[in-house]
């Protein structure tokens, strides 16, 4: 591995212009970064670790790579509904033609969602890994929590599912069937360059539609689990309303074994939220505003003798037993 800059190098020319001048980061130029935040408001942080052949792989390059890690800590802010503002790097140091692609990714994600970096640390190591620390703000008052679910909510998810798993299973060649070039295309995009919905978290907070959000990571299924468990309540939901991408419902029609892969597989960064029925039109007015499909899958009710977990329906409403809920740490 050729690792030619040293240190100090390689945070001037590749990290600090990353920072943007923003007061924050100190120019990367001191022990540590300052945030302020106004009275009103309270940090939202979180913490996404990368790990090289666990949660990528080194021929995926360094923009993947970077675009996929800022992206899904992205995500983690947008559940709790807040603003997403800084992030902070740890980097295992690589080549210089790698840290170019991974910085170029990091720029390019915050091109979009309008962050900075404010600061890292970076460390030689065998194995490459990567962390991101993301800081958002949100107003003190309001919160978007998987524990505030309540029952009779409806459960609404956005965008689509099982999208990610397929790129995934592209990217490996592990799906044996013939698809066209363009559906290709969406699936790996799906998996490399997941949609954080930041927008949508802000306005469920913004317009008081929603108090429970969580961002699907381990795979629907598991993710609405969380928020059973967290609200202790059952959620039932219905397998014919579940949305799929026509990308994913052409595979399916070719599989339909795949389904509960799709469900379970993780990697969306979708949000799966609650919300009182009496808001239903409200969502939708908002689906149309965001162009951001919002829709309806299943109940939250109270839990069927003290379980509380997802019971799953088939079109004549019968069960569908689940074998597997998602991905497991
Ligand atoms: P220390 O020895 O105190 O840990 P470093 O030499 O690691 O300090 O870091 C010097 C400055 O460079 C600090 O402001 C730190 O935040 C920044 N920095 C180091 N690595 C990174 C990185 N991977 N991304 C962003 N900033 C970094
Ligand atoms: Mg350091």
């Amino acid at each position: 591995m050729q690792q030619k800059l040293t240190e100090f190098q390689l945070i001037e020319t590749f990290f600090k212009p990353l920072t943007k001048g923003e007061k924050a980061s100190q120019n990367l130029a001191d022990d540590a970064a300052e945030l302020s935040l106004k009275e009103n408001e309270k940090l939202v942080i979180s913490k996404d670790l990368a790990v090289q052949d666990v949660h990528f792989l080194m021929r995926d390059g360094g923009f993947k790579i970077a675009s996929k890690l800022l992206r899904s800590n992205l995500s983690d802010i947008a559940s709790c509904g807040a603003k997403p503002l800084h992030y902070m790097l740890g980097f295992s140091k690589n080549s210089e033609a790698f840290t170019k692609d991974f910085t170029a990714g990091l720029q390019s994600v915050q091109d979009e969602f309008d962050i900075t970096l404010i600061g890292g640390d970076t460390v030689a190591s065998k194995h490459a890994f990567f962390s991101v620390t993301i800081f958002g703000c949100a107003q003190k008052d309001k919160t978007l929590s998987r524990t505030n679910a309540k029952n009779g909510d409806l459960i609404f998810v956005s965008g689509s599912i099982g999208d990610a798993y397929l790129g995934l299973q592209i990217s490996n060649n592990a799906l044996s069937f013939p698809f066209n070039a363009e559906d290709e295309a969406f699936l790996l995009n799906r998996h490399f360059f997941p949609s954080p919905r930041v927008q949508l978290g802000l306005e469920l907070v913004k317009q008081n539609l929603s108090q429970c959000a969580i961002d699907v990571s381990d795979g629907l299924i598991a993710d609405l689990r969380h928020i059973c468990q967290s609200s202790q309540l059952n959620a039932t939901l219905h397998q014919s309303h579940i949305p799929f991408s026509s990308s994913a419902q052409k595979i399916l029609a070719h599989k339909p074994s795949l389904l509960p892969d799709l469900i379970s597989g993780g990697d969306d960064y979708e949000l799966l939220f609650t919300v009182d029925e009496k808001n239903y039109d409200t969502i939708m007015a908002l689906s149309a505003a965001l162009k951001l499909d919002l829709t309806c899958i299943g109940t939250m009710s109270k839990p069927i003798q003290n379980e509380c977990g997802v019971t799953l329906l088939d079109n004549n409403h019968n069960n569908i037993e689940l074998t597997k809920y998602g991905y497991e740490h």
